[in-house]
């Protein structure tokens, strides 16, 4: 049987490992490399158990990223400085991995046989809307150091994509959330808190909205683009789970029976976009939809840090 190889950047993370369990468990075929530099925020945990080559490195180190990618017929670049609080006190960390490591990777899909890289973007890239929802081929305005810098690796990829006609794919989603999300975002630090009997922080009025999209969705719309979608396109996958800060919040101490008195609001995250909201129709073209309800979802995520929580808690 021939083997195909894909090569998963960031496969230590929060999306990428649930990528790298999604794979592993659909296809018999594949190959697995992960390459990932190991932040604070990739754990090897997330990968136990799986049948993988991992080699820990930089995406903008074209040593070790030629090292991992000489051999790929897929490339998946999930690896990102991905914190917008972070983004905000350290900008120049996200314009290294998010830009400078985007641009290394995509020389080596020109060095290489390549068949097809995606990169995995999001929707913070668009910026806010008040009304509506955005379309691939709305113009992109980023407000925080971490959108833009995502935007700057688009940007890249469309430019190598035009100038050199290489085999690119870009996905933009929503918000995930699911098992194996660092607790720094909003969902998991708020149910270990909450598990806690520790305050929720809330920035401001919490009216800010999201569109929330379960993790595994999110991997079964990057599989649906990696093997039917078009070079050169961009597709966004939305889960079409508009929620305010404030709702998730009452939510998950809902679900862990806490009282609403272990929320508290505070100041407002500089540059706070209101809403993001995705057309996901383009993707649901190719034969994708999310598959999961939003309480069906949220109960699975509740339930996996309940069970994770001792280990998790640490790292806040
Ligand atoms: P994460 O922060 O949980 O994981 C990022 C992983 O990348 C970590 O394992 C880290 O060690 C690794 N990494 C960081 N810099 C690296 C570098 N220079 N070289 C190699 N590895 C590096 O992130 P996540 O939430 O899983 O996000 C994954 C991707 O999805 C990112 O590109 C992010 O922009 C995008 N995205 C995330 C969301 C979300 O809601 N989490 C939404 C839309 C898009």
């Amino acid at each position: 049987m021939s083997t195909l190889k894909i090569m998963i950047t960031g496969g230590a993370g929060f999306i990428g490992s649930n990528f790298v369990h999604y794979i592993a468990n659909k296809y018999d075929d594949y190959e697995i490399t992960v390459l990932d530099k190991l932040t604070y925020a990739g754990d090897m945990t997330n990968i136990e158990g799986v049948d993988l080559k991992f080699i820990k490195g930089d995406i903008a180190s074209e040593k070790e990223a030629s090292e991992a990618m000489k051999d790929a017929d897929y490339v998946v670049n999930f690896a990102a400085e991905t914190h917008v609080d972070k983004s905000i006190t350290d900008p120049a960390s996200f314009v290294k991995s998010d830009v400078l490591g985007t641009q290394n990777l995509l020389e080596l899909v020109r060095k290489y046989d390549v068949e097809k890289y995606i990169q995995i973007s999001t929707d913070e890239v668009y910026g806010s809307i008040l009304d509506g929802s955005f379309k691939e081929t709305d113009n992109i305005d980023p407000s925080s150091p971490y959108s833009a810098s995502k935007a700057g690796g688009d940007l890249l990829v469309n430019a190598y994509y035009k100038t050199y006609d290489i085999p690119v794919m870009i996905t933009r989603s929503s918000n995930n959330f699911g098992p194996r999300q660092f607790p720094e975002k909003l969902i998991p630090l708020f149910i270990l808190k909450a598990i806690h009997n520790e305050s929720l922080p809330v920035y401001g009025d919490g009216k800010n909205v999201r569109d929330w999209i379960y993790v595994e969705d999110n991997c079964a719309g990057v599989d649906t683009v990696l093997h039917k979608g078009k070079i050169g396109e961009v597709y966004n996958i939305g889960g079409g789970n508009e929620r305010n800060n404030l709702e998730i919040t009452k939510l998950i101490l809902e679900k862990l029976n806490k009282p609403e008195s272990l929320i508290t609001h505070v100041d407002d995250r500089l540059g706070h976009d209101r809403r993001y909201s995705l057309d996901a129709s383009k993707t649901k073209k190719l034969g994708w939809e999310p598959k999961w309800t939003f309480e069906d979802a949220m109960e699975e995520t509740v339930n996996w840090y309940k069970n994770n929580a001792n280990r998790l808690y640490k790292s806040i």
